[in-house]
């Protein structure tokens, strides 16, 4: 998407560790309208997959999440990183390592949330080495729900994610693919 890789030019900050900061529209400030016009991609590249639900990841997920769901016209459940006390009943639960804290999550969603003959689409704003995405698929296959795809903001392609991910045999659409990026450039996949 033309538009994002713009955006990350003119907006995205290259931190240490290989971090790529989007906090102007994605991460911290929300672009609301921005945000909708990425989810209006995702749902023309999804259209006709007879989706019903999103299932994405807290806290970063949710924005992006949404913006496909306003236009799939379909519910957006998020899982949740820990337990809180909102929290009743059967839950679905995994482990996922945090690229950006650097810490381990039980991540649960209700069951009640996750219903059979549920087709489902992976939403989430960045894909790195894949902990996240990989903590989405198995609670989906412990739910026995279908998975139609994955569609992610940014994805680092110099990291394993996506290609681990492609191999498991799930589609995945990124919206912007960084091939590399140094201090003062950023260059990205032709799609
Ligand atoms: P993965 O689980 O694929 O290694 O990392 C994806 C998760 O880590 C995403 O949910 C996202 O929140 C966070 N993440 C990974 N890399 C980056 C990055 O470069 N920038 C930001 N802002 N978040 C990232």
């Amino acid at each position: 998407m033309k538009a994002l890789e713009e955006k990350i030019l003119k907006e995205g900050v290259v931190l240490p560790g290989n971090i790529l900061k989007v906090g102007n529209f994605l991460n911290h400030r929300l672009d609301v309208g921005f945000l909708c016009e990425m989810g209006a991609e995702i749902a023309r590249l999804f259209r006709d997959c007879g989706i019903n639900k999103i299932v994405t990841i807290e806290t970063s997920g949710i924005a992006i999440a949404m913006g496909a769901a306003i236009h799939m016209g379909v519910p957006v459940v998020f899982a949740k990183k820990n337990k809180s006390k909102n929290v009743s009943g059967e839950v679905y639960c995994t482990e996922v390592v945090s690229f950006t804290h650097k810490n381990v999550s039980q991540v649960i969603v209700e069951k009640k949330y996750l219903e059979a003959g549920d087709k489902v689409l992976l939403v989430d704003d960045f894909l790195a080495n894949g902990m996240a995405l990989k903590g989405l698929i198995s609670i989906c296959r412990e739910a026995g729900v279908e998975i139609c795809g994955a569609a992610i903001a940014i994805e680092k392609g110099f990291q394993k994610g996506g290609e681990e991910i492609r191999a498991m045999g799930i589609r995945v659409e990124s919206l912007a693919i960084v091939e590399s990026m140094t201090d003062d450039s950023i260059t990205f996949r032709e799609q």
